[in-house]
């Protein structure tokens, strides 16, 4: 069966939007998953810690036949393999990706919240998604609005 996925991606040093598209680009690669829509390339300031440079954020949707914790492996290992600099054995990482919601899927386990625990109050994660799918984006804002 297949299930359809949001996930935000992010990247801030290197070349953002280039990271950005290789992340894509390794998504679409999986026999797994289909990517099937992506918001344009928005450049956001850093917050929490702001002593450090602009990031590139977007969000994609996907199609797939993979349980949220096989993707979520997946997503895991994509970010790893990207984030090995030359070199070094453990290089910086170059980029983020988050499963924003799964379905209408809500669940909180040690290893995976969805939809995304903190996609709600961000608005670098919800303005992209929301270019691709209003819907989502406010299904997004009301699971985070109801009592769990
Ligand atoms: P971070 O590197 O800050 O993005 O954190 C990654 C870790 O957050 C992963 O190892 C996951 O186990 C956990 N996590 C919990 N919920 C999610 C989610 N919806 N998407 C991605 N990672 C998640």
């Amino acid at each position: 069966m297949t299930s359809k996925a949001w996930l935000s991606l992010g990247a801030n040093i290197g070349d953002p939007p280039a990271q950005l598209a290789e992340a894509i680009r390794r998504i679409g690669e999986n026999p797994d998953i289909a990517v099937a829509a992506q918001s344009s390339v928005l450049i956001t300031k850093p917050w929490g810690k702001t002593d450090q440079p602009d990031f590139a954020n977007m969000a994609i949707s996907i199609e797939t036949t993979l349980k949220p914790i096989d993707l979520l492996d997946v997503l895991l290992g994509i970010e790893l393999a990207m984030g090995r600099v030359r070199d070094e054995v453990w290089g910086p990482r170059l980029i983020d990706i988050d499963i924003i919601a799964y379905d209408r899927i809500e669940l909180k386990t040690p290893r995976l919240t969805l939809p995304h625990a903190h996609a709600h109050e961000r608005s670098f994660v919800l303005d992209p998604l929301r270019q691709i799918d209003e819907n989502v984006a406010d299904w997004v804002l009301e699971s985070a609005a109801r009592p769990r």
